[in-house]
């Protein structure tokens, strides 16, 4: 079948540390592409060049700017249990944190005219946050909710590893454990950017599967059973159908889950669940792998779907808590205090419809679905400003990357000028 040789194709790409044509001047290999597309004969010339880095990526400079560290405050959030002092469940940003940036309360989904009539649920929110672009996204696999996104614009991420010496670890998505959906949006299929540029995940999948090819390699199991488990381990990693990790996930995440490994066991039982979990994963992280740009996508709060309330504010509450423990987490560490900002911003609002059976959905694509904000903090950031007019969510990649010091080019233009000082 054709795609499943596209699939088998993109398998062989390495990464860009072994790759030997990786550092090849950008001329040599714009003639390879140039054979490859004029044969027109070979669809893994085609695939082999998208993976190819534009200037050799050798020459790219150190990143000496600040770190961003984004809080995806979700699954879909309302203004009015977040950022209203009436209202809030989250009293860490609403009375501390908004006090140390610039708030943008008035921030909205597909705002700009024309609009783009785009979804406001999960997966998209999240992947507008991190392109700065809005796409009509159809799940890849054609299921209802299945959620599987590829995004044609780049992500921050891979702009920033583009334009500087970034490796992979440093730039980093913090996933819930029931979302694998969201373990795709660590690289886009733009033809100058992608797989070389990709951000890497932390999640319970990831961890599973680290357990699982650990014990296999160690020759825990033999016969049937280990080909049972080698079934299961190539069902784990083929969650990843882009394969972009071959031969595991790399020494500084292997490093990283052993430690974790050690502290959490193997059951699972042990390690904190649901967002605290995330939470636990990005502090570890700040400290281990030294992120320059991390992203945290929280979620419980869409446990609400389910119907009931409390879920939500609970989960608005242990968000916040969260954030707090970021926060601290940062000051505490003197190379990421005063030089890091923090961007919080919701994938979504909820509707607002107290007739509904179960309140608070978002998949309406209601006005308050699209009502969100932004908060901004840290160095470089104004302190105590309220920037009230209307904002855009695809605005804040283009700030990031100007915080950062990296074009966004792909991205909307339109960035958050007020959150610059
Ligand atoms: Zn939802």
């Amino acid at each position: 079948m054709e795609l499943e040789h596209l699939l088998k194709s993109r398998n062989l790409i390495m990464p860009t540390e072994t790759n030997p044509q990786a550092g090849l001047p950008r001329r040599t290999f714009l003639k390879g592409i140039i054979a490859a597309t004029g044969a027109l004969a070979s669809t893994r010339g085609l695939l082999m060049a998208k993976s190819m880095p534009e200037a050799g990526g050798l020459t790219r400079p150190p990143y000496q700017g600040p770190n961003v560290i984004i809080v995806r405050f979700g699954g879909g959030v309302r203004r009015r249990e977040t950022i209203d002092p009436q209202g809030t469940y989250a009293p860490f940003l609403c009375h501390e944190l908004a006090k140390r940036g610039t708030l943008f309360p008035q921030m909205q989904i597909d705002s700009f005219t024309p609009m783009v009539g785009v979804d406001t649920s999960h997966g998209q929110g999240t992947l507008y946050i991190i392109t700065g672009k809005y796409e009509k996204y159809k799940d890849i696999t054609q299921k209802f909710l299945a959620e599987r996104f590829e995004s044609k614009a780049p992500t921050i991420f891979e702009y920033l590893r583009k334009s500087y010496d970034v490796p992979e670890h440093q730039t980093l998505i913090v996933n819930g454990e029931d979302r694998s959906n969201e373990e795709f949006y660590t690289f886009s299929n733009h033809h100058l950017y992608g797989i070389n540029y990709r951000s890497n995940t932390l999640s319970l999948y990831r961890y599973k599967t680290f357990l699982l090819r650990r014990s296999v390699h160690a020759g825990k199991w033999a016969g049937k059973e280990l080909e049972k488990q080698q079934k299961e381990l190539a069902k784990l990693e083929a969650v990843d159908y882009r394969n972009a990790e071959p031969n595991g996930q790399g020494p500084q995440l292997v490093g990283f889950w052993e430690r974790w490994r050690e502290c959490y066991g193997e059951s699972g039982l042990l390690n904190p669940r649901g967002d605290r979990l995330l939470t636990d994963l990005a502090i570890r992280a700040i400290k281990e792998l030294r992120p320059k740009l991390l992203m945290v996508n929280y979620q419980d709060c869409d446990y609400v779907h389910w119907g009931n309330l409390t879920h939500y504010t609970r989960a608005i509450s242990i968000m916040d808590d969260g954030l707090r423990q970021l926060v601290a987490a940062v000051e505490a560490d003197p190379e990421y205090r005063d030089n890091t900002v923090f961007v919080v911003a919701p994938d979504c609002g909820r509707d607002n419809n107290p007739m509904a059976d179960v309140p608070c959905q978002h998949h309406f694509n209601s006005r308050s679905a699209h009502e969100i904000f932004a908060l901004l903090a840290g160095p470089g950031v104004p302190r105590g400003v309220v920037v009230d007019k209307p904002t855009d969510q695809i605005s804040i990649a283009g700030t990031i990357g100007r915080l950062m010091g990296f074009k966004t080019e792909h991205a909307e233009s339109r960035i958050l000028e007020e959150a610059i000082a």
